[in-house]
């Protein structure tokens, strides 16, 4: 019999694991209460939001002439200040896949990029309204005081119509430093990683984090989870990348790419239908791993 488990997606009392402990090695830069910036190697900044159980992390890469932000948070609150108190480059944005918590502040900036899929182009035409994105507020998903200015009542995801569709293949190129969009389809039809390769270097948007994993999402748009596909993707990554250091979209940023093998050796297992997992009130199985854990039907 499987262990039954409250909610296999946000995990009881999950404010009690903060601070996580890969904060204390970094600097932190700047704190508005609502983001924290962390300086991470090689001229990247984290901006974590740690108040909300997603704990998401956008990240702002510099290059010699450009700077490249890595999705835009939950948007909960402007987060370009922020962004221009940490550079004065001008700033291009690449949203790793188009959930409410990476493309929240979209809106706020000229240029940016998303995977070219109907699903994506839809979100960023649309947005998502008060009713999508509503269940992310419930309970104790947020701890502490909202920022000033936001309205859980009124709280959606604005349109970006101006946003540009990209493939895999596509180059950022910020002076001196190019990063490669590599598509990697599963946790959302429309998710990418990108390749700093001049510094061995992985952005693996929520591919790959050290948290709960999600292969269970659904939604009426399209921007669903493919368990298969998922675990064809992590095939390829793992094959190409796991000497490359990987940088997360949530909880804690850094992580080794033999992460990427550990999750690919996972998804097999899984298929395979010989591990065990719990199931929650829902039923969702939820397979717990070293360090990671994966969510299914
Ligand atoms: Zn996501």
């Amino acid at each position: 019999m499987p262990e039954i488990i409250e909610d296999a997606v946000q995990p009881k009392a999950w404010y009690t694991a903060l601070p996580r402990p890969q904060y204390a090695t970094l600097e932190k830069v700047a704190d508005d209460g609502w983001y924290a910036a962390y300086k991470l190697p090689n001229q990247i900044y984290a901006i974590y939001e740690p108040r909300h159980f997603q704990e998401v992390i956008s990240f702002l890469v510099l290059g010699e002439k450009k700077a490249l932000m890595v999705d835009t948070g939950m948007g909960f609150k402007p987060i370009r200040p922020m962004v221009e108190s940490l550079t004065g480059l001008p700033v291009m944005v690449v949203n790793t896949h188009s959930h409410f918590d990476h493309i929240g502040g979209n809106w706020e900036f000229q240029e940016g990029y998303v995977l070219d899929t109907e699903p994506s182009r839809h979100r960023m035409a649309n947005g998502l309204t008060h009713d999508e994105v509503k269940k992310n507020l419930v309970g104790d998903s947020t701890v502490g005081p909202y920022p000033e200015g936001f309205d859980p009542e009124t709280y959606h995801i604005k349109p970006a119509p101006h946003w540009h569709f990209i493939k895999e293949g596509h180059e950022f190129d910020l002076g001196g430093r190019t990063l490669k969009v590599i598509s990697t389809p599963g946790h959302s039809p429309d998710s990418l990683m990108l390749a700093d390769d001049g510094n061995h270097l992985l952005f693996t948007g929520d591919t790959v984090y050290p948290a709960t994993m999600y292969a269970h999402l659904s939604a009426p748009d399209g921007m669903m989870s493919e368990q298969g596909t998922y675990r064809r993707t992590m095939r390829r990554v793992a094959d190409a990348y796991s000497g490359y250091t990987i940088i997360c979209s949530h909880n804690e940023p850094l992580r080794p790419g033999s992460m990427l093998t550990a999750i690919a050796d996972a998804f097999d297992g899984i298929e395979a239908g010989t591990l065990p997992y719990a199931v929650d009130s829902k039923g969702l199985k939820k397979y717990s791993f070293d360090g990671f854990a994966i969510t299914t039907f």
